[in-house]
C-alpha cells in the first residue's frame, strides 16, 4: 500500500504549473486571443491550473508549424522514427509514477489504474508501433515481363487528432504512436476536461521529436476542435468521443474529402451463461470479477460492460454473489494504491450519471446496490464520486440503451443462447462485449454472433497492443491498437515502371 502526495503538497512527484500554454512548433505558446480556462481536479473539485483556450487562430499557427515540419519528418526512415518512439517509451517508463499521479490528479481515476494500466499501456503502445513500422513491407507486382508495379507506403502529411477525457494520456498515445510511426506531423486537441496531464507528458518528451512534428492546441470542441476538423489543411482526422460528435466530424471531413477514423460510444453486453456457476471455484471467481468490471475506471470506458445479461436459471444466485462483491470495491483517496474506484472526470459527468440514477428508478428498474453519490468526506467532499450501482430491469429501458458512462450496470436475463444474442445485439452500438462460459463451443459461437468489434471471451477490459480495437454499427470506423492502423495514416504510391528499352 502507498499513498501518493497530491500535487501542490511538498513531497508530490508532480509539480503542476498554475498556467499552461499551447505546445506549437516545439515551444510553449500563449493563445492568440489571450484567454485561458480553469482546469479542475475531480478528486477535490478544486481548480488546480488554467490552460490556454484555443481558437481558430491557434489552430492555424499549429498547422503552420506542422506543415513546416512534415516534409523532413516524412523523409526520415522507419528505423529513425522507431528509435525516437522507443526513446519516448523509455523516458515515460523512467517517469511512470510521476505520469500516473499527474493523470490521476487531472482525470480523477484511481492511481492503481494509472500505475498498472494507463501509463504502462501507453509506453507499450509506442514500443509496439516502433516495431510495427520496422516490420512493414511494401508490395511489388510483376505486370508483364518488363513492367513492374511498386507499392510504397507514404505518410499523409499533416493530420488532426481529437481525443476525449476518460484516458487522456492513453487516448493521446493510441493516436500519436501510429501517426508518428507512419511519418505524419500532427495537431492534437485534448479534451477540455483533462488537458493538463498531456501537457506534462509533452514537457517530458517534447524534446525527443523535431519541432512541429506534434503540436497541441487546448480548448473546447466548438472553438478549437471544429476549426481543426474542418480545416482544408489536414489530410486526415482521427476522433474519439461521443457518437453525436463523430457524426459531425464525418460531415466536416466530407467537405474536404479526407479520411476519418472514429472511436465512438458503446453499451456493451456482458453475457454470462449458466455454466459459470460453481461453489468455490476459481473460474466462477473470475466471472464475478468480470461482472464487477462495470465499475473499472468509474465506468468511464467506451467499452464499459454496462449491460449484464444473465441466464435466467442462475440470475438470482449470481446476483447475490456480485452485489456482495461490488459492495467490497474499495473507495477512498484515489491517490491511495488500495483505492479501486476514483472520481468521475468532471462535474458535468457527475450530474449526468446522477440523472440516469433517477431515470433508472423512474423507469421501474430494481436498484440492487448503490444508486447515489459517494461522499468520501474531508478534502474529498467536493469531489465527484458515485457509488457502484446495479439495476435490474429490461433491455428496452433507457438505462440499457443510452450510454451513462458511469459505474452503473443494468442487468437483465435471457432464456437460451438465441435469446442472449438477440438481447446483446438489440443496441445501436457495437463496440465491446463479453462472453462467459466454460464451454468453448458456446463461447465461440456467442463471440462470433455478437455484433461488436471486440468480444472478450472469459475475460474483460484487457487492451493489449496487437489486438485490433474498434466499433461495429454506430460505435465507429477503423481499428486502433493494431498495425492495421498504419493503413489509416498512410497512402499508397504506385510506381508503374517499364524496363523495356523499345516502343513495341
Ligand atoms: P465529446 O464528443 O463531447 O468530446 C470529445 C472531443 O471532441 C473533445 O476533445 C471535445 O472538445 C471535442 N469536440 C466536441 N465537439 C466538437 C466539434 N463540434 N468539433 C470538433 N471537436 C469537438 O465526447 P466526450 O464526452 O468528451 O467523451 C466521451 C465519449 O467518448 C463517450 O461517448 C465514449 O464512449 C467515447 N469514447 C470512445 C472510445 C472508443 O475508443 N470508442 C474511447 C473513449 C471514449
Amino acid at each position: 500500500m502507498a499513498v501518493y502526495a497530491a500535487p501542490g503538497q511538498p513531497d508530490s512527484l508532480v509539480t503542476y504549473q498554475s498556467r499552461y500554454e499551447h505546445y506549437i512548433g516545439g515551444e510553449w505558446v500563449a493563445p492568440v486571443k489571450g484567454q485561458y480556462f480553469e482546469n479542475v481536479t475531480p478528486i477535490t473539485g478544486k481548480v488546480f491550473c488554467e490552460v490556454a483556450r484555443g481558437t481558430a487562430e491557434d489552430i492555424d499557427a499549429a498547422l503552420d508549424a506542422a506543415h513546416a515540419a512534415a516534409p523532413a519528418w516524412g523523409r526520415t526512415t522507419p528505423a529513425e522514427r522507431a528509435v525516437i518512439l522507443n526513446t519516448i517509451a523509455d523516458r515515460m517508463e523512467a517517469n511512470l509514477e510521476m505520469l500516473a499521479v499527474a493523470e490521476t490528479w487531472d482525470n480523477g481515476k484511481a492511481v492503481r489504474e494509472t500505475l498498472n494500466a494507463d501509463i504502462p499501456l501507453a509506453i507499450d503502445h509506442f514500443r509496439y508501433f516502433a516495431g510495427a513500422i520496422r516490420a512493414q513491407e511494401g508490395g511489388l507486382s510483376q505486370i508483364t515481363e518488363d513492367m513492374v508495379a511498386y507499392h510504397f507506403h507514404e505518410p499523409l502529411g499533416v493530420v488532426g487528432q481529437i481525443i476525449p477525457w476518460n484516458f487522456p494520456i492513453l487516448m493521446a498515445t493510441w493516436k500519436l504512436a501510429p501517426a508518428l510511426a507512419a511519418g505524419n506531423a500532427i495537431v492534437l486537441k485534448p479534451a477540455e476536461q483533462t488537458p493538463a496531464s498531456i501537457l506534462v507528458l509533452f514537457q517530458l518528451i517534447g524534446d525527443l521529436l523535431p519541432a512541429g512534428v506534434v503540436n497541441i492546441v487546448n480548448g473546447f470542441g466548438a472553438e478549437a476542435g471544429k476549426p481543426l476538423a474542418t480545416s482544408p489543411r489536414i489530410r486526415k482526422i482521427a476522433f474519439t468521443g461521443e457518437t453525436t460528435t463523430g457524426r459531425l466530424i464525418m460531415q466536416y471531413a466530407s467537405e474536404n474529402i479526407i479520411p476519418v477514423t472514429l472511436e465512438l460510444g458503446g453499451k456493451s453486453p456482458n453475457v454470462f451463461f449458466e455454466d459459470v456457476m460453481a461453489e468455490n471455484d476459481a473460474y466462477f471467481d473470475k466471472a464475478q470479477e468480470g461482472f464487477t468490471m462495470f465499475a473499472l475506471n468509474q465506468g468511464e470506458v467506451c467499452t464499459c460492460p454496462s449491460r449484464a445479461l444473465l441466464q435466467a436459471s442462475i440470475a438470482d444466485d449470481f446476483l447475490d454473489a456480485v452485489v456482495e462483491r461490488t459492495e467490497r470495491i474499495t473507495r477512498g483517496n484515489p491517490l491511495d494504491t488500495d483505492t479501486m474506484i476514483g472520481a468521475q472526470a468532471s462535474n458535468d459527468q457527475f450530474e449526468k450519471i446522477k440523472s440516469y440514477l433517477d431515470i433508472g428508478r423512474q423507469e421501474g428498474a430494481q436498484l440492487l446496490t448503490g444508486g447515489e453519490p459517494d461522499d468520501r468526506g474531508g478534502e474529498f467532499s467536493d469531489g465527484f464520486y458515485i457509488r457502484p450501482t446495479i439495476f435490474r430491469g429490461d433491455n428496452s429501458m433507457r438505462i440499457f440503451q443510452e450510454e451513462i458512462f458511469g459505474p452503473v450496470v443494468s442487468v437483465t436475463t435471457f432464456s437460451d443462447f438465441d435469446d442472449a444474442i438477440r438481447i446483446a445485439n438489440d443496441s445501436l452500438y457495437g463496440l465491446g462485449a463479453g462472453v462467459w462460459s466454460r464451454s468453448g463451443n458456446v463461447a465461440y459461437r456467442a463471440g462470433r454472433a455478437i455484433q461488436a468489434g471486440r468480444v472478450w471471451v472469459n475475460n474483460y477490459h484487457a487492451y493489449p497492443a496487437h489486438a485490433a480495437f474498434g466499433g461495429y454499427k454506430s460505435s465507429g470506423i477503423g481499428r486502433e491498437n493494431h498495425l492495421m492502423m498504419l493503413d489509416h495514416y498512410q497512402q499508397t504510391k504506385n510506381l508503374l515502371v517499364s524496363y523495356k528499352e523499345t516502343a513495341d
